[in-house]
């Protein structure tokens, strides 16, 4: 057991062969990572690991909060997130995740023509609420600080490091486009 380990949004937990992904988790490609800022909870004996949020209570986003989410699918005109925390309270998951919609004119405040060439299926995205109604949020992620906060190699899983408007692969060498945040790594 390992309790003091804190995890934060997009870190490498284990494989799904080593590990079930519990709550605060989620699973890519064969890989278990983590969804929100807190501790990492490893039960050998079910091999599950879960990270819990350090504090109860669950925020509930609104209108205007800045929200991090995986991107769960990619689709011609609209990204769909997975919405885990506020950007305010990383450590504290949501009580509901909710699924929130990037529509391709809320990407960047430049033109984008193709939604897949800014967002890949996984990435850790930071996104602000635009609209928030019953069964309906919409994000944008306008601004130079939203977009993509961590994210790894299509092609290996490796780490993608920043490289101007770009991301590069440490390991491969893959150089892949987003829409890049300026936090990108910084904060997590
Ligand atoms: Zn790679």
């Amino acid at each position: 057991m390992n309790d003091e380990k804190i995890a934060t949004p997009g870190e490498f937990l284990g494989t799904s062969e080593e590990y079930g992904g519990g709550n605060g988790t989620f699973e890519r490609n064969g890989n278990v990572y983590a969804s929100i800022t807190g501790k990492v909870k490893i039960d050998s004996e079910e091999r599950k690991v879960e990270v819990e949020p350090v504090t109860s209570s669950p925020p509930i986003p609104e209108t205007g909060d800045e929200v991090i989410g995986v991107v769960e699918n990619v689709k011609d005109s609209i990204a769909l997130i997975d919405i885990k925390s506020l950007a305010k309270e990383k450590e504290r998951e949501l009580a509901v995740s909710e699924m929130g919609a990037l529509h391709v004119s809320e990407v960047s405040e430049d033109y984008v023509e193709k939604i897949k060439d800014k967002f890949n299926v996984g990435d850790i995205v930071q996104a602000k609420i635009k609209v928030d109604e019953p069964n309906s949020i919409d994000l944008s992620t306008k601004g130079s600080q939203l977009g993509v906060i961590s994210a790894s190699c299509s092609k290996c899983l490796g780490k993608l490091k920043k490289e101007g408007n770009k991301l590069k692969c440490t390991n491969c060498g893959n150089v892949e486009s987003r829409k890049v945040s300026s936090i990108y790594e910084k904060e997590l």
